[in-house]
């Protein structure tokens, strides 16, 4: 007979918005039983890649072992989910064991689908094919930038949903001003291809971004949607309204398309979409009353950014415990995120919005304008986020996020 589990509470996935979550729920309630299903023996700081790519960061400070950042009084299973059965409150592992569950929470990711593009993964990491979304790559891309002298440099996105969607972005913008500073950036032909119809979703954001697009001469190209790559021959095929067209190149960064994880997909709690199907606001599950999603894995609407995970994780918390007295979930969710969009070394696009596009700045315009380029937004990402989330969102430190709710304490 198979191993089985029992714990009042069952978190899926111990990145950002898992760990985040059982440090809230623990804040509240320190005896409270919880388990984590977390196959890695490493957890990353991915906001930090981008910073990798541009030559700020080393890589090891955006990875710590996830022995470190597991909550004390959690129990940590070191295994993957395989299937979910929720109509028995149970999970089923991939060590063969099954987890039973009074409440559970959905928080693996979303997963990135390297093979949707044709010839990629066989050539990742060589022959000029570069990505920040790999935390082996990511310094693969700063040596890139540096040996790059001339040629064509094209930065791709897919179409959405991607995770931190200007991230694409921020690896082109950090190369130029680096390609600037060496005096080569006029021999380097700098193209950006997107899936998507427009530069960034939220239009208040465009006209800083489209100052940096002209003042490094970069050429867009939307509705261009990334195929396949032949890294031998160094080309680059894409998917237009006009056809396949296919490019030379001298170094390429893929941001690769991204789905949500298939043994979420294929299971009862997802959504049409593939993601774990939950109400906008209170991020409880619409079918299931005992199951709550979050972070990338969720069906909401927001930006797909560890500052989302960061606002939900406390939401989730208070939210979880309510049900599981008895009640109803008492906090919503605003459907914040945040995208600091790096258009130099020194200065940010601070991206800070809401559903539906609404601006939601956590500072005064006076103190930081997030439309505009800023140092003080650069000095946030480059030192005070990391520091924040080791330190505070992982540890249920509920700083500027706090669920505006009497359950909260
Ligand atoms: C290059 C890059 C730049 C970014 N920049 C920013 C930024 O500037 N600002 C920002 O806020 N965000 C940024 N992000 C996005 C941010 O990192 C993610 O939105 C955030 O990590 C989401 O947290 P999560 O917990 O949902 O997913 P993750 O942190 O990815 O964690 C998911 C966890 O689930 C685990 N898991 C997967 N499958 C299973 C399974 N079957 N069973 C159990 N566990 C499983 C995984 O191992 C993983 O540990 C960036 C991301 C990238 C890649």
């Amino acid at each position: 007979m198979a191993t089985q589990h029992r714990h009042t509470i069952v978190i899926v996935g111990g990145g950002s918005a898992g760990i985040a979550t059982a440090s809230s729920l623990l804040k509240r309630s320190p005896m409270l039983d919880i388990a984590i299903v977390e196959p890695k023996s490493e957890h990353y700081y991915q906001p930090g890649w981008t910073m990798v790519g541009g030559g700020v960061f080393r890589a090891p400070v955006t990875m710590r072992a996830m022995k470190d950042v597991m909550p004390k009084g959690v129990e940590w299973l070191k295994t993957a989910v395989k299937s979910f059965d929720p109509d028995n409150n149970a999970v089923m592992l991939e060590d063969g064991a099954i987890l039973f569950y009074e409440l559970l929470i959905v928080a693996p990711g979303i997963k990135l689908d390297w093979g949707r593009i044709a010839g990629l993964e066989a050539t990742l990491g060589r022959h000029g094919v570069t990505s920040n979304y790999r935390y082996d790559l990511a310094p693969y891309t700063w040596q890139l930038v540096q040996q790059t002298k001339s040629g064509r440099a094209i930065f791709t996105q897919p179409p959405m949903p991607i995770k931190c969607a200007g991230a694409p972005q921020k690896a082109m913008y950090l190369s130029c001003d680096e390609w600037r500073d060496r005096g080569v950036l006029g021999d380097i032909d700098v193209e950006f291809h997107n899936a998507g119809p427009s530069l960034f979703g939220v239009a208040d954001y465009v006209p800083a971004l489209m100052e940096y697009v002209e003042k490094y001469g970069i050429g867009l190209n939307f509705t261009s949607n990334l195929v396949a790559v032949d890294g031998e021959a160094k080309q680059a095929t894409f998917a237009t309204a006009n056809g396949e067209v296919t490019k030379d190149f001298e170094m390429i960064h893929v941001v690769p398309p991204q789905v949500a994880p298939d043994f979420l997909r294929d299971s009862p709690l997802a959504a049409e979409s593939g993601f774990v199907e939950v109400d906008d606001f209170t991020l409880r599950h619409k079918r299931y009353a005992n199951v709550f999603g979050l972070g990338d894995a969720g069906s909401m609407g927001n930006a797909k950014t560890a500052a989302a995970a960061r606002k939900q994780a406390p939401i989730v918390a208070v939210n979880a415990l309510s049900v599981l007295a008895g009640g109803e979930p008492v906090a919503a969710y605003d459907g914040y995120g945040s995208c600091p969009l790096t258009v130099e070394k020194g200065k940010i696009v601070l991206a800070e919005f809401g559903y539906g596009g609404k601006l939601l700045p956590t500072f005064p315009k006076w103190m930081i304008d997030g439309t505009r380029p800023r140092r003080l937004s650069w000095l946030l990402k480059s030192e005070i986020l990391p520091w924040v989330y080791w330190n505070g969102m992982l540890k249920g430190h509920e700083w500027l996020v706090k669920p505006d709710t009497p359950v909260a304490s």
